[in-house]
């Protein structure tokens, strides 16, 4: 069977450079279309994008001419990168002409009909589409690039032991901020103790991901969420140290063990983009560290470390997960690898057996 043709919108932007890197080698899916801001339409890609990735930018996406980001685009699957205020009405007008629309975009997040979706963590959420009504398409989203991390270490532990609180600071990437990112006098020698919006961002998507859907409406997770959020002047990859309280009490070798043990859907389902182990425990005194441990699980594993008790709450780690992999595109991609897997995006069928395409 051919590959699916799929577009990527805001594909000159940090994350779209990811997605254009990703999709071009991905067994499933095929790009057919590049679009972004009225500024890069009309360009050859190559020319339009500053290239930002250590891999080179494949020569046959290079010729392909920007799009405008409108209808009508020559395939039904759309992943978006874009910022967030194109996305707010781009994102609706494709899926009312018939698009599936994956986004990263912070625009549908919380909309009550739109899943908000970590494969691993919550695949039960591929419901709601059943209650969305957007025409013939439908927007499915991914997280804040920090919330993916911290929901992907806590799903094993609220599983096993119930979560009553979290309080996490984190220590996120430049890349974070987009092309051409953070200004260098701002990023070098500093920390800058804000990002507009990522705190609520990490408080409210937490709770809806670990929620429970009921057929008609989200029940947020009972859980008590307080973030801190730091730019520090990393390329990639989004540190955060974790302090959480437990419903029921539990040893440190079982935490541990629920979190090293933990398996999902896509792994089950030995999807292209799954990591073996989502969730890697380190024990090294010294880790995790973005230059050393944001590569794991090509990118999509979160790495675990430092897992101690603590003094305030029950226990502490520090967890690191790639923004822009995990975090954005690779996230994206394995959602619409689940939704596809999972027959709910009518029309759209994997070009293999499921169970043949593992790849890690
Ligand atoms: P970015 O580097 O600033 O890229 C933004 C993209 O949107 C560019 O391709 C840009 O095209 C396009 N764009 C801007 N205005 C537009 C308009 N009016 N119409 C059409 N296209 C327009 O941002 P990013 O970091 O890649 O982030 C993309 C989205 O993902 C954002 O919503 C962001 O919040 C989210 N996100 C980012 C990360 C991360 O780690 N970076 C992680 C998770 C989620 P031009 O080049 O033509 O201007």
């Amino acid at each position: 069977m051919a590959k699916i043709p799929v577009a990527v919108l805001g594909a000159t932007g940090s994350v779209g450079q990811r997605f254009v890197s990703l999709l071009a080698e991905h067994p499933w899916f095929e790009i057919a279309a590049l679009t972004a801001s009225e500024r890069s339409a009309g360009k050859p890609y190559g020319e339009a994008v500053r290239w930002m990735l250590e891999a080179p930018l494949p020569p046959e996406v290079a010729e392909m001419e920007v799009l405008p980001t409108a209808p009508p685009l020559p395939c039904r699957l759309v992943f978006s990168a874009l910022d967030a205020r194109a996305a707010d009405t781009a994102e609706g007008e494709l899926a009312a002409t018939g698009c599936f629309v994956v986004s990263n975009a912070r625009s549908h997040r919380m909309d009550p009909d739109v899943p908000l979706l970590v494969p691993e963590v919550n695949p039960d959420h591929l419901e709601m589409l059943q209650i969305q009504d957007r025409g013939e398409g439908a927007i499915l989203t991914n997280p804040n690039c920090s919330t993916i991390g911290l929901v992907l270490a806590l799903k094993p532990l609220a599983d096993a032991f119930g979560l009553d609180k979290v309080h996490v600071v984190t220590l996120q990437a430049l890349s974070g901020a987009g092309v051409p990112g953070v200004p260098s006098l701002s990023a070098l020698d500093n920390v800058v103790p804000y990002i507009s919006g990522e705190e609520d961002k990490m408080e409210s998507e937490t709770r809806k991901i670990l929620g429970h859907w009921n057929g008609r409406e989200m029940e947020p997770a009972d859980v008590r969420v307080s973030a801190h959020c730091n730019r520090v002047a990393v390329i990639d990859g989004h540190t955060e140290c974790v302090s959480l309280s437990l419903r029921r009490k539990a040893g440190l070798d079982e935490v541990r063990e629920a979190l090293a043990g933990f398996r999902g859907l896509p792994q089950e389902l030995a999807l292209p983009s799954a990591p073996s182990r989502p969730v890697e425990v380190t024990d090294q005194i010294d880790r995790p560290q973005p230059r050393l441990d944001r590569g794991r699980g090509r990118g999509m594993a979160v790495t675990v470390g430092r897992l101690r008790p603590c003094n305030l709450f029950d226990y502490k780690f520090v967890a690191l997960s790639h923004n822009t992999l995990r975090g954005a595109a690779g996230g994206s991609i394995l959602v619409a690898e689940l939704a596809i897997a999972r027959g709910v995006l009518p029309g759209l069928k994997a070009p293999v057996k499921i169970a043949d395409s593992f790849a890690d």
